[in-house]
């Protein structure tokens, strides 16, 4: 794949992305026009946007959102909010949606959307107007059967409430499914908060399973604390995984004999970090991550697993419960390590699957036990799991080229299917 390029060229996430892209539809023998066809998104809306701030003064917001393919359905993916969100990242996340819903097979394309700011130093006032503002700009392109946002990095089921309310606004009605990961009570769905961190749970104990390693004693590292990894530690120290290490932001925890998730979720409540937690010895974060474990699993954000420090993980199993936390150069590396990879489209696919379940408990105005979500919701993903290995075998190629070749072969059915409207 991908051989001496710089640095920056490797934590570029759209080239990640385009160097898996291209290897897998070389090894299927991808028809050349569908090759070109994915090569890049169908729609890029780029807005500037003014927001008037608490002091009174304008500032100027660029949002993006980016609509990689709609062949399989309308498109679906969150929307995030952080000061160094860029288009090629956007991008880059908005074919890994189109990917992912073909992994499930849920009836969805791939979309993504971002806003540059920082959320640390807004208020929630400065943020319901930014998410309003955005969402009225991008409207003509967003809709129940066009494209369905969702949280993502720093957004949450209040930000979803404020653009299912701002659409519905314009629209003269309510209209529930245009966003998913809304609060319950406006037509959310049970199950949704936690579903990402449950998906990468199924995939923890498949991967054990498929391995045929125990679940007992079984060492996990966690990287990020937010929605995703916070729900995986939490349902995995429930079902008796022991969580040695949790590296966040500002810094990690370690413990050898295991961290009591309930214990630390209060603590970071009560103080808003994980820092000076005080059963488990802090650690740099980037130390964190090269502990002796059995499942590795960043769940934060892109590129924390590079050629700079992927020789010197110890874990056996690496669950992506990020998007994008591998470089394409790191991949090689791991491959070399013999480390189990299940790959981001494949490992955080939970949360989109729950979100599918939100969007037809929408439609049919009928909303169901959460029981049933998960049940529904981990019969899926096992599935996936399933495919994805079997295919790996199959074809003789690593679990992330086997999911990618399985996804892109899923969607130019579909194309060839619907052929091209001219
Ligand atoms: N942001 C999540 C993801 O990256 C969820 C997307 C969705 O539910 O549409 O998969």
């Amino acid at each position: 794949m991908a051989t001496a390029i710089s640095l920056e060229q490797e934590i570029n996430p759209w080239e990640a992305q385009s160097a898996r892209f291209d290897f897998a539809a070389r090894k299927l023998n991808l028809d050349p026009g569908i090759w070109k066809v994915l090569s890049s998104p169908s729609r890029e809306i780029i807005v500037h946007f003014p927001v008037q701030m608490d002091d009174g003064r304008f500032e100027v917001f660029t949002g993006y959102r980016v609509q990689h393919s709609q062949a399989r359905g309308p498109g679906k993916g969150g929307i995030r909010y952080s000061p160094d969100v860029t288009l090629d990242e956007v991008r880059a996340l908005a074919s890994w949606m189109t990917w992912k819903c073909a992994v499930v097979n849920i009836p969805f394309g791939g979309a993504k959307g971002g806003v540059i700011c920082d959320p640390r130093k807004l208020s929630q006032g400065e943020l319901e107007r930014i998410t309003r503002r955005y969402t009225s700009e991008i409207i003509d392109f967003i809709g129940p059967e066009k494209d369905v946002p969702a949280p993502d990095v720093n957004t949450n089921e209040q930000t979803m409430a404020w653009i299912m309310d701002t659409y519905s606004m314009h629209m003269r009605q309510t209209v529930t499914s245009v966003v998913t990961g809304k609060p319950i009570n406006i037509g959310g769905s049970r199950g949704r908060t936690e579903a990402t961190g449950r998906g990468v749970m199924v995939m923890c104990n498949e991967s054990l399973r498929y391995l045929k390693m125990p679940r007992e004693g079984c060492r996990v590292v966690i990287q990020g604390f937010g929605n995703v990894g916070s729900n995986a530690a939490r349902l995995l120290f429930e079902n008796g995984y022991k969580i040695v290490g949790i590296a966040e932001y500002d810094g990690g925890l370690y413990n050898p004999t295991g961290i009591d998730i309930h214990q630390l979720l209060g603590y970071k409540e009560r103080n808003g970090t994980v820092l000076g937690f005080r059963n488990a010895e802090a650690m740099p974060s980037e130390e964190v991550l090269l502990n002796e474990c059995e499942i590795l699993i960043p769940a934060a954000t892109e590129n924390v697993i590079t050629s700079r420090n992927a020789d010197r993980i110890q874990a056996k199993i690496l669950i992506e419960g990020a998007n994008g936390p591998t470089t394409a150069v790191a991949d090689e590396i791991l491959a070399e390590k013999r480390i189990f990879v299940v790959p981001d489209i494949l490992a955080n696919s939970g949360g989109v699957t729950a979100s599918y379940f939100e969007w037809v408990q929408d439609r049919q105005g009928y909303f169901w036990k959460e029981a049933i979500v998960i049940e529904q919701l981990e019969t899926i993903l096992r599935d996936a799991f399933e495919d994805v290995v079997r295919y790996s075998e199959a074809h003789n190629v690593n679990n992330r080229i086997a999911a990618y070749m399985l996804a892109i072969d899923r969607v130019a059915f579909t194309i060839k299917q619907r052929g091209i409207y001219a």
